[in-house]
């Protein structure tokens, strides 16, 4: 399927924060770790692209600059048709369509009712799934239970013996539960 074909170009205007190290590196992360998987074939292309499928869910849960984060959402939305995971794509469809000028609001449209059409549903995501919880080292799901941040960049790891954040190099690593303040929203 080459979605992205179909998938209308735009931009809108940057208001987004700067690229901090972490998000920037954790960009770079997922692009080369779903690079790799687009290269696997024979009986393991199914799981490969499942995992796409995920790394692209938590790639569009950061908070980019508009134009990265456009792109990063239309990866989302391909890679999660792919898998029919029709809810999760609909849902940034949606998203997409609420930036997007009044010319290309008729495609997103139609791709959305397509979403519809085929059964709102999420065929390969766990219903507690939090895309904007991964761990910045092995990009896995974290744990609900707690997991472990960096004071200064607030990357987030499952369970690091490091003593020291390995993302940008200089802060040091607390429990979820040591660290207050707001969390920020994954469509900021
Ligand atoms: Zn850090």
């Amino acid at each position: 399927m080459h979605l992205l074909n179909y998938l209308p170009s735009f931009s809108i205007s940057i208001r987004g924060p700067f690229l901090n190290v972490s998000k920037n590196n954790a960009l770079v992360s997922f692009g080369q770790e779903i690079a790799r998987l687009q290269k696997v074939q024979g009986p393991s292309a199914l799981s490969a692209r499942g995992e796409m499928a995920r790394l692209s869910r938590h790639l569009s849960s950061l908070p980019l600059l508009a134009r990265h984060r456009i792109n990063c959402l239309r990866t989302a939305i391909m890679r999660n048709m792919e898998v029919q995971n029709f809810a999760y794509a609909k849902q940034m469809l949606e998203l997409l369509l609420s930036k997007a000028p009044p010319s290309k609001q008729d495609e997103l449209r139609s791709l959305i009712n397509m979403c519809v059409h085929r059964g709102l549903s999420n065929k390969s995501i766990d219903p507690l799934e939090d895309p904007s919880q991964f761990c910045a080292a092995t990009l896995s799901r974290l744990s609900t239970i707690g997991y472990d941040v960096c004071d200064l960049c607030r990357a987030k790891f499952s369970a690091l013996s490091a003593p020291g954040c390995i993302i940008c190099g200089m802060g040091s690593i607390k429990r979820s539960d040591a660290l207050t303040g707001p969390v920020p929203s994954p469509f900021g």
